[in-house]
């Protein structure tokens, strides 16, 4: 039998500096970290090539996320991969995504990436209007989006992601993501909201820009495949996919999370302590979590709640009675943050928000991070 799909996350954590509702763990970079922080990585890479499951089990997608992974000078980023190559097994196939500021990465660099066998490039937008990167504490100008993309498409990338709409329509990428503002407790702009001088996110309005958001989308052939994710048909971002499909993957770098065999596992967010662990031969695992039959079960159900296609309506309420969560499930129901077309059920507008404001960090293309607890299953079942 064919093993399962395994997933690989790399959190690189550093940014030039951090934007206002950033809450995800990072460093400002600097050179001399940075290059330590390589070697902790591939050192992690080859560590855990010896002591994990995943031996030997091909890795169908690979995320370069963080932070910034462009912050890294671009030789270091082919190092990387290098460690990844030689130490675990990539399938033939393996999409291969680094996510980018649109500021950084020339086109010789996007050529050298391509070349060492990235497929896929995510450039983290934020928005088209540099009215609203200001507001929103978020460096760099629309223009440097524009510049990337078209040196990504004339270095000859193909699969390119972006993350805000209309103007983006006009640089054709092939997948989108589109998610509401979550304001993260302990960044400047809740701060801002709680002294007034930001205003606070509007409910109805992101519904409505929700909405808005799918007609033209739609209209112009992008299929919506998940609550925060557009594609052209076959560009749908694999390794979201095994998210939401409660696949197994494989994190590395502070603060990744795993879940691999039933067990979800984290790395301990800070750079020091990481790098330390590693120096001294030993994985930075900081957390580990077994999961029951139940709770296994428990995240299939809602990961697939997350879903466009959704889940057997018949799966769903199966699942409440068997583990005593028909009163809740009746509530979602009642509350129309589960919605039911006869044989499939997915989260509702209402309730992917919901779903979106408890999950503790998400990626610039909108998923969220391995996490050791889905945020409606701990708010609802
Ligand atoms: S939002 Fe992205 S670019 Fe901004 S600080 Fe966070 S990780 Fe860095």
């Amino acid at each position: 039998m064919m093993p399962p799909p395994l997933g690989l996350y790399l959190h690189i954590p550093f940014c030039r500096q951090r934007c206002d509702f950033c809450a995800f763990y990072l460093e400002i970079h600097r050179e001399g970290r940075a290059q330590a922080f390589v070697q902790s990585l591939i050192q992690e890479i080859e560590l855990s090539a010896q002591q994990h499951v995943a031996v030997g089990r091909p890795i169908q997608s690979v995320y370069i996320g963080g932070g910034t992974p462009t912050v890294l000078a671009t030789t270091q980023l082919i190092a990387i991969l290098s460690g990844i190559r030689t130490h675990l097994a990539l399938a033939s196939d393996c999409e291969i995504t680094v996510e980018a500021h649109p500021s950084m990465a020339s086109e010789q660099d996007l050529v050298q990436l391509l070349q060492a066998g990235i497929t896929r490039m995510s450039f983290g937008a934020e928005s088209m209007e540099d009215g609203d990167l200001a507001r929103i504490g978020r460096p760099g100008a629309v223009c440097e989006t524009v510049t990337a993309v078209t040196q990504a498409r004339a270095a000859g990338f193909t699969n390119i992601s972006l993350e805000t709409l209309a103007y983006c329509l006009t640089l054709e990428p092939t997948h989108l993501s589109c998610y509401a503002l979550t304001v993260e407790e302990d960044t400047r702009l809740a701060s801002n909201i709680q002294r007034r001088l930001s205003p606070a996110p509007d409910e109805s309005l992101q519904i409505e820009m929700d909405e808005a958001a799918q007609r033209m989308l739609g209209d112009a052939g992008y299929e919506r495949y998940e609550v925060s994710n557009y594609a052209k048909p076959g560009y749908a971002c694999r390794h979201n996919l095994l998210y939401w499909t409660n696949g197994e993957y494989l994190g590395l770098g502070p603060s990744a999370q795993s879940y691999l065999d039933g067990t979800r596992f984290g790395n301990v967010a800070d750079l020091a302590t990481y790098d330390t662990s590693l120096a001294e031969n030993r994985l930075p695992i900081a957390d580990r979590i077994r999961l029951s039959k139940e709770e296994q079960l428990r995240d299939a159900v809602i990961f697939g709640l997350r879903l466009i296609q959704g889940i057997p309506t018949h799966r769903l309420h199966q699942h409440a009675a068997n583990y005593g969560h028909a009163a809740i499930t009746a509530r979602l129901l009642a509350q129309q943050l589960i919605e039911e077309d006869g044989e499939r059920s997915r989260l509702s507008a209402r309730g992917r928000l919901q779903a979106d404001r408890s999950h503790p960090q998400r990626t610039p293309e909108g998923t969220p991070r391995p996490f050791t607890r889905c945020g409606l299953a701990g708010r609802s079942f």
